[in-house]
């Protein structure tokens, strides 16, 4: 069984709609060490002309720190803070079945 054999994704999309602000949620089941773990995915941006990333280069070998950061954000809108709830717990239902408890932590 491969990896992707065993993942569930669920993608949320962010209420810009810009095609990089989505969020890849993805269970595992049947593997020892992911199956109790929800990994996030996030897009990074990069920088596709070489003089791009060469400056971008030169500026972080100087220590050029921008003041905004290398952050971007996801707007979650109430029907995608909703499915994330769900999908919490869901996982969290998962682990709890499986450890035998009823949902103590
Ligand atoms: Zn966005």
């Amino acid at each position: 069984m491969g990896l992707n054999d065993s993942a569930e994704h669920t993608y949320i999309e962010c209420d810009c709609d810009h095609a990089e602000h989505i969020l890849r949620f993805t269970r595992y089941s049947g593997l020892d060490e992911l199956d109790k773990m929800l990994t996030v995915d996030v897009y990074l941006s990069n920088y596709m002309s070489l003089p791009q990333r060469i400056w971008y280069g030169i500026k972080y070998i100087f220590g050029f720190k921008s003041g905004y950061g290398a952050f971007d954000c996801v707007l979650l809108n109430k029907k995608n803070v909703k499915r994330l709830r769900d999908l919490c717990n869901m996982h969290l239902e998962a682990l709890d079945a499986e450890e035998g408890n009823n949902g103590s932590v």
